[in-house]
């Protein structure tokens, strides 16, 4: 079976080499259109301006603009291995909104960082994104290393400092590749020129990642999406986000407490009903009773239920100019469900440059917070560092997104009314 595609996304401070490293990859590893980077240097040339990847990366969107039915974010490109797209890069006005939203779902992700320069407030705060995302598979690219003569005591610097920072977020990376995006030092090929590095290139870097997991051993999710009447039946459909079902098994919705017993499943996919389900298919299933369960309700399993909360503190990423308030009310989703939630205090504004955090009255754009909400509802949750599917949400004003959060706590209505 052929390896199926690997969803990276490519971050970094502004003019750090994103472009041009994008424009690399493709071209390295042989997935451009023929005669395509000869066209755009012989337009360079006329124009006068010596030849940048990005301008590369401009006229392939301005021909995928002209059809119909490409995606206009995403960037293709192969390896012997498998297929990648990228899925957004910054610069793409949508890109923090597609990213808060979980619109871009990354498997992976590069943190460019110019060597010159070292990691700057928007390296920090990208990385700090990542982490609000849940992309645990991070690799670091330290770009530009022909400006500072593939010094390796200038690499020790910038990757201990952007090391320190990414673990303190509980990340990782994989490796801290010093590459030259403009002149494709480690991308495909390895560089001559630093010796003492002995790591992956990109290359091999995101052939080692893997797919994210799906999780069919973790508890049951299934948020309803909709519950369709197609004939005497009635079908309650949705994605299962974690775990698996089977017919058979008894299920109880969140937060109604309804309980019922699965009689079928149907895959979208397959003609025929099957026995079994898990984390990532879409499904519908029909009960052996008749409940009261709507779009947004979630059914898990008797023994591994979600919290039910009113109360519930979440680290949040603000996108928009007007700041979040105090005692504002939006509208919480998480999985399909939507709340209307206020915000009873501002626990903490976190400066994603150190890390360390104040408490506040309002969260302004761009900044990190950690916020506790309040619901008249009930609104089945987990943490996100458990299940993240069912553990982090978008916070909307109206119809606009304005933010996205990951649960960090959320308090037990149960257990608080006893
Ligand atoms: P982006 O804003 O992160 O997409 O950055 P770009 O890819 O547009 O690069 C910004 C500038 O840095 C451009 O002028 C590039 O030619 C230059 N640049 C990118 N990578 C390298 C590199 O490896 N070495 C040198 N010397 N310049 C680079």
């Amino acid at each position: 079976m052929p390896n199926s595609q690997l969803r990276i996304v490519i971050v970094g401070h502004v003019d750090h080499g994103k472009s041009t490293l994008i424009g690399r990859l493709l071209n390295d590893t042989g997935s451009l259109p023929d005669g395509k980077v000869e066209q755009v240097q012989e337009m360079s040339r006329k124009r006068g301006m010596p030849f940048e990847w990005a301008f590369l990366l401009d006229a392939l969107q301005a021909e995928r603009d002209q059809g119909i039915t490409i995606d206009t974010t995403q960037i293709h490109f192969k390896t012997k291995q498998r297929p990648y797209v990228i899925i957004d890069a910054p610069g793409h006005t949508e890109f923090l909104k597609n990213m808060v939203t979980g619109a871009s779902q990354a498997d992976a992700a590069l943190l460019v960082i110019d060597a010159g320069e070292g990691a700057l407030e928007q390296s920090r705060r990208h990385a700090f994104l990542l982490h609000l995302l849940g992309v645990r598979q991070v690799s670091v690219v330290i770009n530009k290393m022909d400006r500072v003569e593939f010094s390796q005591a200038r690499y020790e610097t910038v990757a201990h400092e952007i090391k320190e920072y990414l673990s303190e977020l509980g990340l990782f990376p994989k490796a801290v590749i010093p590459i030259s995006a403009r002149h494709g030092d480690n991308i495909v090929s390895r560089t001559d020129q630093a010796p003492w590095y002995l790591g992956p290139t990109v290359i091999e870097q995101l052939d080692s990642f893997r797919q994210q997991q799906v999780s069919p051993d973790q508890p049951l999710r299934f948020p309803l999406q909709d519950v369709y009447k197609p004939d005497d039946r009635r079908i309650l459909a949705g994605r299962v986000e974690s775990g698996r079902l089977k017919v058979g098994d008894t299920l109880r919705f969140a937060p109604s407490g309804a309980s019922a017993t699965v009689v079928s499943i149907e895959a979208w996919n397959n003609p025929n009903p099957v026995l079994s389900a898990q984390a990532g298919q879409s499904i519908g299933v029909t009960l052996d009773k008749r409940i009261f369960a709507e779009r947004g309700h979630i059914a898990h399993h008797e023994d591994a239920a979600p919290t039910l909360t009113h109360r519930l503190s979440v680290r949040l990423f603000w996108l928009v100019s007007e700041p979040m308030a105090l005692g504002k009310t939006y509208t919480l989703k998480i999985a399909t469900a939507e709340h209307r939630v206020t915000v009873e205090q501002v626990t903490a504004v976190i400066n994603v440059e150190d890390l360390t955090s104040t408490p506040g009255k309002a969260v302004h754009r761009n900044e990190v917070a950690e916020v506790v909400l309040r619901s008249r509802s009930p609104i089945a949750v987990d943490l996100a560092a458990d299940l993240p599917r069912t553990g982090r949400g978008v916070l909307l004003d109206g119809n606009d997104v304005v933010g996205g959060c990951l649960v960090i706590e959320a308090e037990d209505s149960a257990s608080a009314n006893l």
